[in-house]
């Protein structure tokens, strides 16, 4: 179960929100970029990143020279899924179709190299499950200029829109078309890198990642 404190609680359409901590691991998993927040020098700054997840502990990456990363601290991210459109009778009632999740943390910088590996290889397979094996280990010099966040999913809200239009009583005899256009995200045929020598096959694991659902 998702734990519900003071921040994560839902004030408003607390119908959307979701408990189940199933439903948390879903969308991230299902999800290629988080949006990070955090405050920098007192400003607030949401950087889109790639992330991971090993267990309850979201792992983000990227330069030690990225500011967002060097400030561990209280950081709020977020995942969102946009699954459609909702088009409704009036303009007020115009929605979104959506999964989101939103986990509010202290960032800790990870320093053990076990763990940096571990987050770095949930990282590489969030992109591509299978991929981490398939390729070069990062180097001593790669290492170090890397830094790896480390994210409790502790602290954490789920909240999910569905279905048609929700319009005013009187707006429903209204000869206006509503209802829901989905959006759905699909993965095209692989590119092969220009200067790829022949005989490199697309690995099986990149094939299956087009599957379906995946
Ligand atoms: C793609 C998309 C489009 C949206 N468009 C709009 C819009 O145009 N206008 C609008 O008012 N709202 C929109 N929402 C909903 C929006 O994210 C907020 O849920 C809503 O605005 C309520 O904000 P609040 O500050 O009152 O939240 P509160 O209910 O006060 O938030 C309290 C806590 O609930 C949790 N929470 C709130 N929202 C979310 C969320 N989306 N996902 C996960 N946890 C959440 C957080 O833990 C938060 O700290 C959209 C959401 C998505 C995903």
């Amino acid at each position: 179960m998702l734990s519900s404190t003071s921040r994560t609680t839902l004030n408003r359409e607390k119908h959307r929100g979701r408990t189940d901590r199933s439903e948390l691991y879903e969308i991230l998993d299902a999800g290629l970029v988080c949006h990070l927040g955090v405050v920098v020098n007192g400003h607030p700054m949401v950087v889109p990143t790639g992330y991971g997840r090993v267990g309850d502990t979201l792992y983000l990456h990227g330069s030690t020279g990225a500011r967002s990363l060097r400030t561990a601290g209280e950081v709020c991210v977020t995942v969102t899924h946009l699954d459609g459109i909702v088009l409704a009778r009036s303009s007020f009632n115009h929605s979104i179709n959506y999964r989101s999740a939103m986990i509010y943390g202290v960032a800790r910088i990870v320093e053990d190299a076990g763990e940096r590996i571990a987050g770095l290889r949930a990282l590489t397979e969030q992109l591509a499950p299978g991929q981490w094996d398939a390729v070069r280990q990062p180097t001593k010099k790669e290492l170090a200029a890397t830094a790896v966040l480390a994210l409790s999913l502790e602290e954490a809200s789920v909240k999910v829109r569905q279905g048609p239009p929700e319009d005013e009583e009187e707006d429903y005899a209204l000869p206006v078309w509503a209802g829901v256009l989905p959006l759905r995200q699909t993965w095209g045929a692989p590119e092969p890198d220009p200067v790829l020598p022949p005989g490199i096959p697309v690995p099986a694991h990149i094939t299956e990642r087009r599957a379906p659902g995946r």
